[in-house]
């Protein structure tokens, strides 16, 4: 079969990999002129670095799978975490039940029913009795009130900004649960993963593989449409840099656009499947990332639960990867997830950068503007799908109304949160499913 694949992230690259193995011919177009799309990285002084913070989980199996598939399982390492909170004007540690148990923001009875109920997430299977109700409601009543404010809702607000009280409690059900895969025992410390030499690399290497099996990955070659006759998709109408529109025609046509970029590719996809795709919200990451000549902190991910502070996350890189990687700088990345009509969504960096500065020294009161020597602005778009309650039921199939043409993305990725691994894991499954409709 030749199949055409849009967008070379996670997920696309995945997918042309599983489908060259098979001996399918398969091409990959990418509007970007760069391969990763929300994992990609870039140069940073002797290193690569990746636009937005990336690590793994120990649950994140079918990504370690396919980097020690494709020869790269010797630079995965894993590393204790080093977690922290923000509040009240300190740094808590917060990375395990023992810390919980010392943080002096709540009192006595608070954290033990915080902890008892974070125990309780950790140990239940029951997914379906989260799906109806927001986290904000169901934490309110089983921490109580003021535990819900100091540690989840800047979480929440961390994650989902302006929606965080319509976050579904499967999500967050998940996301404890999965997390706790990444202790040997409870009490341990979380241990997270990294690729030494970047996602980038896992990347390249996928991409060469690609190409040695056949396949091609062509980058700043966006998809103005797709090309649909009696309703079957047939080919991608391209707009490729120095060569304007070309047309190229396929047997199947896999999109791993965000939803909303696939409705605008298609034309006349019936009303009841668009109404299905705008069902979801996407919020936006905007990160600076600053290159300090020393620590900021000693955490290598910082909540922020102070909200006089405007933003949400504090990692710092080179307290996870050696600064040693980056010539000795170290890495520090300020994020927020706003909407595309946040102030903090269209600020150039200079002004992102100044508007967050006189904040930085209640994380470090010696922090000193010098200290900065460079910084990098990213934005990335489409970054965190929206996980309402009841999510299940508004799941867009990978199955489109026109024949052989396949929808794979983020917003298909429940109840987990949304990640490499996921992408990866899709990327196998859409593959199958394209290649099972080929040969029934
Ligand atoms: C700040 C941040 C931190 C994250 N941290 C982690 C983490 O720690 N661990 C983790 O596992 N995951 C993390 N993620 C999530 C992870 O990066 C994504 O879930 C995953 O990379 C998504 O891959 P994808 O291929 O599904 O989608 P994408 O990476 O979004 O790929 C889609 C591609 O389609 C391309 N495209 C769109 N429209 C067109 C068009 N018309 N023509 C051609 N190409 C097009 C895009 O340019 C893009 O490259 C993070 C994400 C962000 C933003």
């Amino acid at each position: 079969m030749k199949i055409g694949i849009i967008g070379a992230g996670a997920l696309g690259l995945t997918a042309a990999y599983e489908l060259t193995k098979l001996g399918h011919q398969a091409d990959i177009f990418e509007r970007a002129p760069f391969i990763g799309g929300q994992a990609s990285t870039f140069e940073i002084g002797t290193g690569r670095l990746e636009r937005g913070y990336h690590h793994l989980f120990r649950s994140d199996v079918d990504i370690v799978n396919l980097i020690n598939e494709i020869g790269l399982g010797h630079k995965l390492r894993w590393i204790e975490s080093k977690v922290g909170i923000f509040h009240g004007g300190k740094i808590w540690d917060f990375a395990s039940p023992k810390d919980l148990l010392s943080f002096g923001g709540l009192g006595f009875l608070d954290r033990l029913r915080l902890g008892l109920v974070t125990f309780y997430l950790q140990k239940t299977n029951n997914l379906s009795s989260f799906e109806g109700v927001t986290a904000k409601e169901w934490l309110e009543r089983k921490v109580g009130r003021k535990p819900y404010q100091v540690i989840w809702e800047p979480m929440l607000k961390g994650k989902f900004g302006r929606y965080y009280d319509q976050v579904s409690m499967a999500w967050l059900w998940n996301k404890i649960h999965l997390r706790v895969a990444s202790r040997e025992r409870l009490w341990d410390k979380e241990k997270l993963g990294y690729p030494m030499g970047s996602f980038g690399e896992v990347f390249d290497v996928l991409e060469k593989k690609i190409r040695e099996q056949g396949g091609h990955v062509h980058l700043s070659s966006g998809v103005n449409k797709i090309v649909v006759e009696n309703n079957k998709a047939v080919g991608l109408e391209l707009n490729i840099e120095g060569k304007g529109i070309v047309t190229k025609e396929y047997d199947s046509i896999i999109a791993t656009t965000p939803s909303y970029v696939f409705g605008r590719l298609v034309p006349n996809l019936p009303e009841s499947f668009l109404h299905n795709l705008k069902k979801t919200s996407y919020l936006s990451a905007v990160l600076i990332i600053l290159v300090l000549d020393r620590p900021l902190t000693n955490k290598y991910w910082l909540n922020i639960a102070d909200r006089d502070i405007p933003f949400v996350g504090v990692i710092e890189h080179t307290n996870f990867v050696d600064p040693s990687v980056y010539g000795g700088n170290h890495i520090v990345y300020i994020t927020n997830y706003p909407s595309v009509d946040d102030p903090i969504y269209t600020m150039n960096g200079e002004d992102l950068l100044e508007a967050y500065l006189p904040y930085l020294g209640q994380l470090n009161s010696s922090f000193d503007r010098s200290w900065i020597k460079n910084y990098f602005h990213h934005k990335v778009d489409a970054a965190q799908p929206i996980i309402g309650v009841n999510y299940r039921d508004r799941i867009p199939s990978h199955h489109t109304p026109v024949e052989n043409l396949y929808l794979a993305n983020t917003t298909q990725i429940y109840p987990e949160d949304r990640g490499t691994n996921y992408s990866v894991q899709l990327g196998r499954k859409i593959a199958s499913i394209v290649l099972n409709d080929g040969t029934t």
